[in-house]
């Protein structure tokens, strides 16, 4: 498995401080809403994430977690 991210959809309050935070710009926040109503953030490119931690730091409502995979 690669680098990637899971976002807890139902966690996630729309904040967009992850989407700020990403310095490969791979966040934003989606059309989808979740069960709170707000459009909650997504991975667009994982291909492109170096596991750097940086939303998972930013996340308010630690919604998110890092997978560092093995290439
Ligand atoms: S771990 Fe780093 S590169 Fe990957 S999505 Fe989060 S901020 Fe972006
Ligand atoms: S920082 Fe957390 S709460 Fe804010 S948009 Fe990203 S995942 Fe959602």
């Amino acid at each position: 498995m690669a680098n990637h991210i899971e976002i807890d959809r139902d966690r996630c309050k729309g904040c967009g401080l992850c989407v700020a935070s990403c310095p490969r710009q791979i966040i934003e926040l989606g059309r989808d809403i979740n069960a709170k109503g707000y459009h909650f953030a997504v991975q667009v490119d994982p291909s492109r994430c170096i596991a750097c931690q940086m939303c998972a730091v930013s996340c308010p409502d630690v919604a998110i977690t890092v997978y560092r995979g093995r290439k």
